[in-house]
């Protein structure tokens, strides 16, 4: 998933540089198309926030009643990419020969590294979610391909409010999925008139995504459709549910490396991207075994 039918986005520098101190920057989501009449709010990047941390592509997609999901063979380097769901299921297949069917609170890590490719497929039925990309810092970023798959997360329940860890550390409970530089992801449900403190980490940036209902935080009441930027020098988040809430908060060490986005590639340089582009064209990232139909084709340079 997570690869634009109308695949126009190179994005490379710009956007504003990591916040100092404590903001609130309300970055509003861009619709994209994933083909298949599939739309998805894109969060990141965009013009004015290309990354939180490493975390570089954030699409968040749904709830539809009925998703009919078939996105064809297409290849990642650089990068990871992170599929959580809220409602509904997404078979993954991938070069590794990895078939993995995931479900709401399971976590799907695939760490691409030099080179792999994949497929995402839903047999219908309702569906949202999230995908993200998290970039992988120059000495990573040509590590062997790998992909897991994590059915149980740490989870703890703070004044009545969830906090699952997808990923880095919260409150002493760290999530299995392999990271390669500092970051927090984590899913919080937050039932109407609960309200708790989160513990920060005061190096990260850190921004808050609503996936469902309403949450108050940082002196407004925050819905789906926009990413809140939250800056730098937080040691402590309060957040109380307005409607019943689902977020996702997002935290990192910011990336001192400019990154280029092409298409489905975490790069550094435009010769790097036609190298990559040409070795999909040519067949070089393999077969994805189990999947009969004709793999995407890359856009022209
Ligand atoms: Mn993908």
């Amino acid at each position: 998933m997570a690869t634009d039918a109308r695949p126009r986005h190179v994005m490379r520098g710009g956007g504003s540089p990591p916040a100092d101190g404590p903001v609130h920057e309300v970055v509003e989501a861009r619709t994209a198309s994933l083909g298949d009449g599939m739309e998805v709010r894109r969060l990141l990047p965009r013009r004015a926030r290309r990354r939180v941390g490493a975390w570089c592509f954030l699409d968040h997609f749904g709830p539809v009643p009925s998703a009919r999901l078939d996105v064809a063979p297409h290849p990642h380097i650089g990068l990871q990419t992170v599929t959580w769901l809220l409602e509904g299921e997404v078979t993954h297949l991938d070069t590794l020969g990895s078939r993995q069917t995931i479900r709401p609170g399971q976590l799907n890590w695939m760490t691409a590294g030099e080179g792999i490719a994949h497929v995402e497929v839903s047999q219908g039925g309702p569906l949202h979610g999230v995908q993200l990309w998290v970039a992988l810092p120059e000495a990573h970023r040509h590590v062997a391909p790998a992909f897991e798959h994590h059915a149980y997360l740490p989870r703890v329940v703070q004044d009545d409010v969830g906090v699952t860890v997808l990923a880095g550390t919260f409150a002493g409970h760290t999530s299995p999925a392999r990271t390669y530089s500092p970051l927090l992801g984590l899913h919080l449900d937050v039932p109407a008139r609960a309200a708790t403190r989160l513990t920060l980490d005061p190096t990260h940036e850190h921004a808050l995504l609503v996936v469902s209902g309403a949450v108050s935080a940082v002196g407004a009441t925050l819905r789906p459709g926009a990413l809140h930027y939250l800056g730098r020098g937080r040691d402590h988040l309060d957040l109380s549910g307005v409607e019943d809430g689902r977020a996702m908060l997002l935290g990192g060490a910011p990336m001192a490396e400019d990154v280029l986005l092409w298409w489905n590639f975490v790069a550094r340089t435009g010769d790097e991207v036609a190298e990559a582009r040409r070795r999909w064209a040519a067949g070089g990232f393999g077969p994805v075994p189990g999947y009969d139909g004709d793999p995407l084709e890359a856009p022209p340079l």
